[in-house]
């Protein structure tokens, strides 16, 4: 068999480690006393308009269409309302013949750095970031090279990026709002990105595509911006998925959309069609595209986020704890106060804290905090985050 399949089959990711021994202790001490951190499943519900279109559309459409094969790159009409959608809200001439429809981010991304990447090629990311992107850059036959972040702010170091790109680099991918960091790509830093990608793009007489995963696009705090790249660079691909912004990670329902003014873009799109033929990512469920055809624009509360963020960043502080203030996803990443991350996680277990260390994100010497829980867990949490914080004499 694939022996590299095989590895990534039978070693669990370290989340779900942290996320099955929750499981196990919560039979032990009780569901309450048992305060995981570990997994970014929205606990905000859908919005009520998801509900009643998926009702609407099982009550009214023909069953045999609904449930049907779509396109294999979507149904058409999907793809023209999320095209519409994209006009408007971005002001970029999108068209839904370059929309693919996905199950996820996931698969958008396995499917984009497919179609991109030849074996030999290099895609740049920066750390940390998300635990997968090593798996798919792999399959895709690349290999990841992740930068070191700005530790004071995880913005991008651009200076660390001039000097990575070379002949081998295919594509930058960047996520913002960033898991796990929370952190947003202010507008200068991607203004600055684009301009890095044009001249590095010259010099090396080629185009240097960025890729753009979007899962957190709207979930933003404050009133933060969060800049559309297709605007500041042409070249740009964006991974959409609706499994964060609509609380339905389960649902498996994304889009790829390839600028149409980006260089050589038709052959792009096609390329991108052909990875999700060789994958078999083919008609993302059915009931789910023309649901979301209806549903452009809605998103779950995300204020409840915003009320975690606030008290769980507020209180870890006050504890003497650091963490860079997060504008937006439902992460905190929070510095170890020992350098050996998974020590402090072992630590925070005995307290019933799940948390995860930062090592699986390309950072170590942080641990990231899932802060999309009740906010009735949150404050159950923090005698256990204080006496934790105790154990360390971070407390003044
Ligand atoms: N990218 C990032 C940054 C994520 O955090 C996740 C999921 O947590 C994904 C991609 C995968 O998203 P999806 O569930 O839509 O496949």
């Amino acid at each position: 068999m694939n022996q590299r399949m095989y590895g990534l089959g039978s070693r669990r990711s370290v989340i779900r480690e942290i996320f099955e021994f929750g499981k196990k202790r919560a039979q032990e001490v009780g569901a309450e006393n048992v305060y995981d951190f570990s997994l970014g499943n929205p606990s905000v519900d859908p919005p009520q308009i998801v509900t009643d279109t998926l009702e609407q559309l099982l009550r009214e459409e023909d069953p045999t269409a609904l449930h049907g094969y779509t396109s294999a790159q979507g149904d058409a009409s999907v793809r023209a309302a999320i095209a519409d959608y994209i006009r408007k809200t971005h002001g970029v001439a999108a068209d839904a013949d370059y929309i693919y429809m996905t199950c996820g981010a996931a698969a958008s991304l396995t499917i984009t750095l497919s179609a991109l990447c030849v074996p030999g090629d290099e895609v740049i990311t920066f750390a940390p970031y998300f635990t997968e992107y090593k798996v798919f850059t792999e399959t895709a036959g690349a290999t990841l090279v992740a930068l070191d972040s700005d530790p004071d702010t995880f913005q991008i170091d651009l200076k660390a990026l001039e000097g990575a790109i070379n002949e081998k680099t295919a594509a930058v991918l960047v996520n913002s709002p960033n898991n796990p960091s929370g952190v947003v790509y202010r507008e200068e830093t991607v203004a600055r990105l684009a301009a890095i990608l044009n001249e590095k793009s010259a010099q090396f007489g080629k185009t240097i595509y960025l890729i753009t995963d979007e899962p957190y696009r709207e979930l933003v705090y404050g009133g933060v911006k969060v800049p559309y790249l297709t605007k500041y660079y042409p070249h740009t691909v964006v991974c959409y998925s609706y499994s964060k912004s609509l609380s339905l990670p389960g649902e498996r329902i994304g889009y790829i959309f390839v600028n149409p003014a980006a260089d050589h873009a038709k052959e792009l799109y096609l390329a991108v069609c052909g990875a999700g033929r060789a994958l078999g990512y083919v008609c993302a469920p059915s009931i789910f595209q023309k649901m979301i055809a209806r549903c452009q624009g809605v998103t779950s509360d995300v204020s409840v986020y915003e009320r975690n963020r606030d008290v769980l960043a507020g209180a870890l502080r006050e504890y003497g704890f650091r963490c860079v203030q997060p504008d937006g996803a439902f992460y905190l990443f929070v510095k170890s106060p020992e350098a050996d991350a998974y020590a402090f996680c072992e630590r925070a277990k005995a307290f019933d804290l799940l948390l995860v260390p930062g090592d699986d994100f390309g950072c170590k010497g942080y641990v990231r905090i899932a802060y999309c829980v009740s906010p009735a867990m949150i404050g159950r949490s923090l005698p256990s985050f204080r006496k934790l914080a105790e154990e360390y004499s971070l407390c003044k």
